[in-house]
């Protein structure tokens, strides 16, 4: 059996900070969405473990939803968006909270916040689990809400996050050898 932590060099967040962290997030956004059924977002595939933990702790009812965009091709983003799958709920007047994986560049996050809002929704606001800042295209003024972890400039793999498909189903959040990308 292929032992995936072998390829990481460093782990930048383990579980249990994971979770804190979502806990704490957590109480913030329970109050902030009490009474207002939100409608949350997850922009997949990278978010899929961030989501199912974090819509856990906003203890107050919501409605689940998804939008797929394109992919993250390998450690560098093409910049080129299109909605692959859409939101199902009608969104129009409702609030809207996005959940993201990791806010890098910015392009996916700017992308995804255009598109929903010509749906005229009631408010839309961003969590993103991490924020690399130093990453961001200059001319991306949009800022996240909320926001998990600001890491440093290196690409991380694990609890979502991929290279080429591979390590998403890691429990913490690491930093891969380069020698990885180099094979
Ligand atoms: P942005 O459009 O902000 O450049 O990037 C957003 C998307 O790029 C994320 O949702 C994620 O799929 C991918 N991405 C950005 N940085 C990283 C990283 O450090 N590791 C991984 N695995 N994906 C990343
Ligand atoms: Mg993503």
């Amino acid at each position: 059996m292929e032992n995936m932590d072998k390829d990481i060099q460093q782990i930048l967040l383990t579980e249990e900070q994971i979770q804190s962290k979502i806990a704490e997030l957590g109480k913030i956004l329970t109050e902030e969405y009490a009474d207002k059924n939100p409608v949350i977002v997850g922009v997949l595939k990278g978010v899929v473990v961030f989501y199912a933990d974090m819509i856990r702790q906003i203890k107050t009812p919501c409605q689940l939803d998804f939008m797929w965009i394109s992919s993250y091709a390998g450690a560098n983003s093409s910049g080129k968006m299109l909605v692959r799958q859409d939101v199902t709920a009608d969104i129009k007047g409702r609030h809207v909270l996005i959940l993201e994986d990791i806010f890098d560049t910015g392009n996916s996050l700017s992308f995804t916040v255009e598109h929903l809002l010509s749906k005229e929704p009631a408010s839309l606001k961003i969590c993103t689990f991490l924020d690399k800042p130093e990453r961001r295209k200059p001319g991306v003024t949009l800022q996240a809400d909320y926001v998990g972890y600001t890491i440093p400039n290196a690409f991380v793999v694990g609890y979502g996050l991929d290279y080429n498909e591979k390590y998403r189903n890691l429990p913490y959040i690491g930093i891969l050898k380069p020698e990885v990308y180099e094979k």
